[in-house]
């Protein structure tokens, strides 16, 4: 844990006591704060008294009062579609608003890193797609060449949860668009910007609202070195915004659309092939094709994200693509989960928006597609240009007609449950096809979660294999 110095004795409200508000309160208490938790929902404030919080109900007029700052959860709205009510008794009352990631980012550095011979180093991953891989190839790559590496944010593990740090030690973060919205300290060393697509519009106010709370990662912190995604105009705008010109290299340009030209630092994916450019010159290249665990022009782009940020850390390209060779993967990213009769059954159940789906639908061809769910602001125009890959659609959810109703002249099949949906699939699947289930929706309207939903197909696989 990393103890949050800078309130001993002072009074701190934490609204959420889910995984990161729980997380929180810890820290803070650890610091020496005095810890006022709540959450509306009484397990979470259950979960809060089992750790040892006397919740403390923040609806309360003037609860607030005294407070030195309120840390608000990432699952509760502190501006759009509406502002939480304590979130708007804080703004009355004058305190500051901050979360988990805010207190991390000031409580990182100790009095200790001045013996350090090498200084702890963040590296901070924001995007609508790709964040997770990103964060865990990172990661991965960092541990396969030796160094010490702690993951940690929207990736599952409270940032405040992670050990201090020690000499060289690099922290890898995957923060998603509320997290970096709020956050009132945000100074990675590194800061990745992988992709740009509509998602979450409720929350930020529409998609400006949306880029500018990932853009703060860049502006607020002034990283040292700015990885960006350039396949949209908004990393274009903000690549060009990070630097000073052409040549400036404190800014990396990615791409997975295509080669980047000019005199500055670059790294793209064409034709499955990985190429690192600097000052005009080739410096590094992998061939990505044969990769197991980075299926996909997608996972392309997150290898070339990954490829950049060790190189700012001084990992040569050998070692990179020696660890790329054996990173497994995240399970429901593009993972193969059975093999049968020529088909490949391939669960995508965190494909929750289109275009994350339709980079599934563009990584294979012969898909029989399982989609549906409650579906995202945006729509499914996204998947056009991929739907010539889909040799029939399999449609889930409990709208599964409306969904389909929006795929057009695709064959498509109204199957509403996962079981029919992977019956009807794979008994129709020929050799050489591919069963995938890439949604395309959120998964609240029949699942708790997409990891739920990702058990789901594989546990129905496995019963249409054995059976
Ligand atoms: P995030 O953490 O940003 O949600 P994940 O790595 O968990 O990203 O992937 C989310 C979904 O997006 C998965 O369906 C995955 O296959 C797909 N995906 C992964 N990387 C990319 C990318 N670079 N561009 C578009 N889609 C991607």
């Amino acid at each position: 844990m990393i103890p949050v110095r800078g309130y001993d004795g002072a009074r701190v409200a934490v609204l959420g006591l889910g995984r990161s508000g729980l997380s929180a309160a810890r820290a803070l208490r650890a610091g020496g704060a005095q810890v006022l938790a709540w959450d509306d929902n009484a397990h979470a404030r259950a979960a809060a008294e089992a750790a040892g919080f006397t919740p403390v109900d923040l609806t309360r007029p003037a609860a607030l009062e005294g407070c030195a700052s309120l840390i608000v959860s990432p699952g509760i709205p502190h501006l759009y579609p509406a502002p939480n009510r304590v979130v708007s008794a804080a703004w009355a009352a004058g305190v500051p608003v901050d979360n988990d990631i805010g207190l991390f980012f000031r409580a990182l550095a100790s009095p200790e890193w001045e013996s350090f011979d090498s200084p702890p180093k963040v590296i901070a991953v924001t995007g609508s797609n790709g964040k997770s891989t990103t964060a865990a190839l990172i990661h991965h790559v960092l541990e396969a060449a030796g160094r010490t590496s702690q993951l940690a944010g929207n990736i599952g593990r409270g940032v405040l949860d992670i050990d201090p740090p020690g000499d060289g030690g690099v922290v890898v973060l995957e923060l998603s668009s509320y997290q970096t919205d709020l956050a009132r300290a945000l100074t990675p060393d590194i800061a990745v910007f992988t992709n740009l697509s509509p998602d979450h519009l409720d929350r930020h106010g529409g998609l400006g609202g949306y880029f500018a709370a990932k853009r703060r990662l860049f502006a607020e912190g002034g990283p040292d070195r700015a990885i960006i995604g350039v396949d949209e105009d908004e990393g274009r705008f903000l690549a060009n915004q990070m630097s000073e010109g052409a040549a400036d290299d404190r800014v990396i340009r990615i791409s997975a659309g295509g080669k980047l030209s000019g005199p500055g630092w670059s790294v793209f994916a064409r034709k499955g092939f990985l190429s690192e450019w600097r000052k005009g010159r080739q410096v590094g290249s992998i061939d990505l094709r044969a990769i197991p665990g980075l299926p996909g022009a997608h996972n392309h782009q997150n290898a070339c994200a990954a490829y950049a940020a060790a190189r700012c850390l001084g990992i040569a390209p050998k070692q990179v693509e020696r660890a790329f060779a054996d990173f497994a993967g995240l399970p429901h990213r593009s993972q193969r989960v059975a093999e049968a009769g020529g088909v490949s059954f391939v669960n995508d159940s965190k494909a929750t928006n289109a275009a994350s789906a339709a980079m599934a639908l563009a990584a294979f061809t012969g898909i029989r597609w399982i989609c549906g769910g409650l579906e995202k602001e945006g729509g499914l125009d996204a998947l056009t240009p991929y739907l010539g890959n889909v040799a029939k659609a399999y449609v889930i959810g409990r709208e599964a007609a409306g969904f389909a109703l929006q795929l057009g002249d695709l064959p498509h099949e109204v199957c509403t449950t996962m079981a029919q949906a992977v019956a009807r699939a794979g008994a129709e699947a020929a050799p050489g096809e591919v069963v995938l289930l890439a949604p395309a929706a959120a998964s609240f309207d029949q699942y708790d979660s997409f990891e739920r939903r990702g058990e789901d197909f594989i546990a129905e696989v496995e019963r249409l294999l054995k059976g």
